[in-house]
């Protein structure tokens, strides 16, 4: 096989949404660097497809006009207009947004298929500035005095990358992370999770609703209906390690009978045809606070373990990192240091976007399960002043998602 030599200020591993909006940001400050992923796009990814605000409020950050003139556009984008919670009486809690309150093309949410959403941002690569290197693996990295040699392969080239600074994009079973000996689960801070596609799924709403339902019977878990365009579904089980492994809960076992047996569910799919198959990965949450940065390294995305701990998305908290990194990035560039002391703010500045979260999470995976039960079924979905307080904060949400630019501090 033969071998090239590349060489870069930054190489970043991974290009799912952490490592693509690092490499978009970079090249909009002007940063010339390399990114490498295993996969060539499009490529399939494990996850309820869902976006959230955070990810809407990422993709305005890209570009103020993306909605308007390209995702409204693009059938693979599914706009979505609210929340629905399956109330364990079988009776729905639908927050629907009120249309005459925001801008015609505001949604507080979209699902999009990770196939098409990655390959989405991938495209946004600007390669004035990137050299994109897809279905390169990287095989091994190695610290050397000053910076860092990777060894990537593709079909027929090995790569030797050599770089100063190294980005850690490559998702929970990160090589970088392998290589600093950080990739230890904490069961208390990891979440089990399973998802499936099917067809036609009743019931589902016109406005397009993210539907949750937590069953009695399983605390500290979720079932979730996403609605795909073509009478699609992406249905998924997410449940946290702890609870799952202390009492032996197969989370593919309890999808199954979930959809099957349970009373809420199994007549919305008692004419459902599953399409493709059961598929199961895990979640780094980010109430496991990772240290994120080192002596000419970083990590981004599930790499960082920065997934919502309250909801299991990640995909917007893996651009918001992305793009503080790059901030920092060119920090570490204007002063042409790439030790450990110039990315110390950027943990900083990665947690206060999580920390409300972090700290609500906290206080409810101690909870007895049945007290965590009578929270959820109970207070918040019984409570109508809580429903009230949330239909309006979901549109107060969403003007800061459509809105309000995100501002890093260096120092
Ligand atoms: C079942 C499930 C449901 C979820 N649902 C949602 C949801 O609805 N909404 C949401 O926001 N989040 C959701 N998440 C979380 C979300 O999927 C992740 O947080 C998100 O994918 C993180 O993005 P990333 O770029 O860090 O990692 P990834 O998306 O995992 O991307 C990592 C990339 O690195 C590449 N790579 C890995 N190793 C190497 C290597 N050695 N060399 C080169 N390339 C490499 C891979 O090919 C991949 O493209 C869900 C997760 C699961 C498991």
């Amino acid at each position: 096989m033969v071998t090239e030599k590349l060489q870069s200020v930054v190489c970043i591993i991974g290009a799912g949404p952490a490592g693509s909006s690092t490499s978009i940001f970079l090249s909009k400050l002007g940063i010339k660097h390399i990114i490498i992923d295993a996969a060539s796009f499009p490529r399939n990814k494990v996850c309820g497809d869902g976006l959230d605000m955070k990810s809407i409020r990422m993709l305005n950050q890209i570009d103020p006009n993306i909605f308007q003139n390209e995702i409204l556009k693009d059938p693979s984008f599914t706009p979505c207009n609210g929340v629905r919670l399956i109330h364990p009486s079988g009776k729905n809690r639908d927050y629907v947004i009120d249309k005459t309150k925001v801008k015609a093309h505001y949604h507080p949410f979209y699902v999009s298929k990770r196939m098409d959403f990655d390959h989405f941002l991938v495209k946004k690569i600007d390669k004035t500035f990137a050299n994109l290197l897809l279905e390169t693996k990287a095989k091994t990295i190695e610290k050397t005095t000053d910076g860092w040699k990777i060894i990537a392969e593709n079909k027929n080239v090995e790569f030797e990358i050599t770089c100063k600074l190294l980005v850690g994009a490559d998702g929970d079973h990160s090589i970088l992370l392998r290589h600093l000996g950080e990739r230890k689960i904490n069961r208390k801070h990891y979440a089990g999770s399973v998802r499936q596609y099917f067809k036609d799924v009743e019931g589902t709403h016109s406005e397009n609703l993210l539907e949750f339902y937590f069953p009695p019977k399983y605390p500290f878990s979720y079932f979730w209906i996403f609605p795909l365009p073509n009478g699609e579904v992406n249905v998924g089980y997410i449940m946290v390690s702890k609870y799952a492994s202390e009492n032996n809960h197969n989370i593919r076992k309890i999808f199954t009978e979930l959809i099957t047996t349970d009373p809420i569910l199994q007549h919305r799919f008692a004419n459902a045809t599953p399409v493709g198959e059961v598929e199961g990965w895990g979640l780094p949450l980010a109430s496991l606070e990772r240290k994120a940065y080192g002596d000419g390294w970083l990590l981004v995305g599930d790499a960082a373990s920065v997934i919502s701990p309250t909801s299991g998305e990640g995909i917007g908290n893996a651009m918001f990192s992305g793009y503080v990194a790059a901030e920092f990035i060119a920090k570490a560039i204007r002063q042409d240091s790439f030790e450990e002391n110039v990315f110390i703010n950027y943990q900083r500045e990665l947690y206060r976007q999580f920390q409300e979260e972090i700290d609500r999470y906290n206080k409810y995976i101690d909870k007895k399960p049945a007290v965590s039960n009578w929270l959820i079924n109970t207070l918040i979905m019984d409570n109508f002043i809580i429903q009230k307080l949330y239909k309006r904060s979901m549109q107060k949400w969403m003007e800061t998602a459509y809105e309000k630019r995100i501002k890093v501090t260096l120092d």
